[in-house]
């Protein structure tokens, strides 16, 4: 079947499918529907010559993955290429060590398959809907001190360049595959990606209630590694706890691992919580200990439910390690004004990697995210008050979130940009990826 391209005010805004679905005749959205794409054509080829064969007519050009970025990273005043329509890629090589998957696969897909044949990977995000190209290029990240981000998994990557012909990058240039890891659809469109795998394994979620702010504090360190992964959600207010740790425990079949009671002042949760309180569990992986397959308790959502609250805004900030409680203590000043928009904050925890543009590039790192109301104005209102309390911390945000922090500032976080500048023009001569957001954030010498 050809490729189909369609105007973009044609587009479904259904947003369990970015593209097919029900011929709505309004402007196509991302999935939190705060931002609207203001590219004129879509482009949905069914296979990498379709692919190529559009990267070498179109003048500008972006890739979409699955629409959950908060902001205009994926957009172009061009045509926007979507990979959904590709056939689907999944790839086991024979030791177990990699999986090989296409452009377009959402990370749901690959692991149910990878699981199936005894692997897994190092780690989920906190929702397996997020394409995996999509999620590498902003640096996604679940959580654990030893965990580095999902782009930390990628061992090669096949992009189709500006010029049409395929570019492979893999650990044979080191440089290059860091340069490309994160890469903000800058380099071209990445129609194929190898991941590093490591043997299938269970998992058990342990969910514990109300630690006191002060018992965060005291015990932040031993807290972030009481397990292989370990989240805090706080909703601030005015009496602020961290209303849940959420901590994800590899185990085995027999494990006679035992949770105690009580955390540091916190109890452990008798029924299945959601990270906003006031929602039902029901969207949520299975919590109460059960041991599960990987990918069915790595994410805090499963993939047959909607994530998160669904109307929302998202930002997230990066900071050092070691700077985690004296920015805590930073935010917790702001919480009166926290509280009046926040849906829920969680801190997780990230291991450092080399990649030039990963918001854990060279530090451990903790994160500090904020799901708010979907109140646009008051959300850009609330931001620098948030940006200033970490500036002492250098953050950094997350590519894919809404941030309001200075193109400088922002740059200033990332000290091989000017490198990844120079590699993104070898295989981008003309700028066709280019984009406002790269021109703002990225790319000082753009066109
Ligand atoms: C409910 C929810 C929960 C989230 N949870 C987390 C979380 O736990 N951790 C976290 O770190 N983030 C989280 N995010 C953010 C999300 O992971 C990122 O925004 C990620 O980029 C989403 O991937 P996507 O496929 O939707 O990318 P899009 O938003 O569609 O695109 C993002 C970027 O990737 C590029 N891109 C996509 N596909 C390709 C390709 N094939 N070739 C080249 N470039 C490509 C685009 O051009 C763009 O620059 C969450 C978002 C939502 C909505």
């Amino acid at each position: 079947m050809a490729c189909r391209t369609r105007p973009v005010r044609s587009i479904s805004r259904d947003r369990a499918d970015p593209i097919e679905g029900p011929h709505h005749w309004l402007a196509m959205k991302n999935w939190a529907r705060n931002y609207v794409y203001g590219a004129r054509r879509v482009h949905e080829p069914r296979s990498i010559d379709e692919v190529q064969a559009i990267v070498r007519t179109a003048p500008a050009l972006r890739v979409l993955g699955s629409r959950h970025s908060f902001s205009d990273i994926a957009d172009t005043a061009g045509d926007l290429i979507s990979l959904a329509a590709l056939p689907r890629l999944i790839e086991i090589d024979r030791r177990g060590e990699m999986v090989t998957v296409d452009g377009g696969i959402r990370y749901g897909e690959v692991c149910v398959a990878l699981d199936a044949a005894g692997g897994a990977l190092h780690n989920l995000a906190s929702l397996p809907h997020i394409s995996v190209a999509g999620a590498c290029a902003t640096g996604t990240h679940g959580s654990g001190d030893g965990h580095g981000n999902l782009s930390t998994a990628v061992l090669a990557m096949e992009v189709v360049r500006a010029d049409g012909e395929i570019e492979t990058i893999d650990g044979s240039d080191a440089d290059g595959l860091a340069a490309a890891a994160v890469s903000l659809g800058a380099l071209g469109v990445v129609t194929r990606l190898t991941l590093r795998t490591q043997p299938t394994m269970l998992v058990r979620q342990d969910v514990y209630e109300d630690l006191p702010v002060d018992a965060f504090v005291d015990h932040f360190d031993e807290l972030a590694s009481a397990a292989d992964s370990v989240s805090f959600f706080t909703e601030w207010g005015v009496n602020p706890v961290i209303d849940q740790v959420w901590l994800k425990r590899r185990v085995t079949v027999d494990d006679p691992y035992e949770p105690a009671g009580e955390l540091h002042g916190a109890s452990l949760a008798t029924i299945e919580r959601h990270p906003i309180r006031r929602l039902t569990a029901e969207a949520c992986t299975a919590q109460l200990g059960v041991p599960g397959p990987w990918h069915e308790r790595l994410p805090h959502f499963r993939m047959d439910h909607t994530p998160s609250s669904g109307d929302e805004i998202q930002s997230e900030y990066f900071i050092g390690r070691g700077d985690a409680v004296a920015a805590f203590v930073a935010l917790l000043a702001l919480r009166d004004r926290l509280a009046g928009l926040i849906q829920v904050s969680e801190i997780r925890t990230i291991a450092a990697d080399d990649i030039w543009l990963s918001p854990a590039s060279g530090r451990p790192t903790v994160a500090f995210h904020f799901t708010w109301k979907p109140d646009t104005d008051a959300v850009n209102a609330i931001l620098p008050l948030v940006e200033r309390a970490l500036a002492p911390y250098q953050p950094r945000p997350h590519w894919g979130k809404a941030f309001t922090m200075a193109p400088p500032d922002v740059r200033a976080g990332y000290p091989r940009l000017p490198a990844f500048e120079r590699f993104a023009r070898t295989l981008d001569p003309a700028g066709t990826f280019h984009n406002a957001f790269l021109r703002r954030y990225a790319f000082t010498g753009s066109d």
